[in-house]
């Protein structure tokens, strides 16, 4: 059976940078999908992402709506979290990342361990069945490298 991270009771902070997260987010121009991610360490904002394509490549609202070329060009929230560190010279380690939209995907999770993130919040919710597989290998790799993931009453 399908079982998720640690269920905590939610804090104020912690509620407000899922706030800030869905903000984020907002920002998508992806019509179907929008997740925001905001990385943070002593409750200061060092990073965000949000899903899309890489920045100056052409956004054109028809490249979301044809799945063949939005899965080449997007980019996922958490990865473009990371991606804006490392443009802006931030590092990460030792931080935490606050996602709202999606869980976190195999990929995102690779990038965010590998990137020295050590705890992940997001929102309780439902998983979709096409994602069950992919956040499984999440929560597997999340444990065995050490990286906090809270579910969190939102
Ligand atoms: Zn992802």
């Amino acid at each position: 059976m399908f079982t998720k991270g640690t269920f905590i009771l939610s804090n104020k902070w912690d509620k407000r940078f899922l706030e800030m997260a869905k903000l984020v987010a907002s920002w998508s121009k992806d019509p179907s999908t929008q997740v925001g991610a905001v990385a943070v360490r002593n409750r200061t904002v060092i990073a965000q992402g949000y899903n899309g394509f890489p920045r100056g490549c052409d956004d054109h609202e028809l490249y979301y709506l044809n799945k063949a070329i939005k899965y080449k060009r997007i980019v996922h929230a958490e990865m473009n979290a990371i991606y804006n560190a490392a443009e802006n010279g931030v590092s990460l380690k030792g931080s935490t990342i606050y996602v709202i939209g999606l869980p976190i995907c195999h990929d995102c999770a690779k990038g965010l361990i590998q990137a020295g993130i050590s705890r992940v919040v997001t929102p309780e919710q439902e998983i979709p069945e096409n994602w069950q597989e992919s956040i499984s290998s999440s929560i597997s790799m999340f444990k065995e490298a050490g990286v906090v993931w809270d579910w969190i009453k939102y």
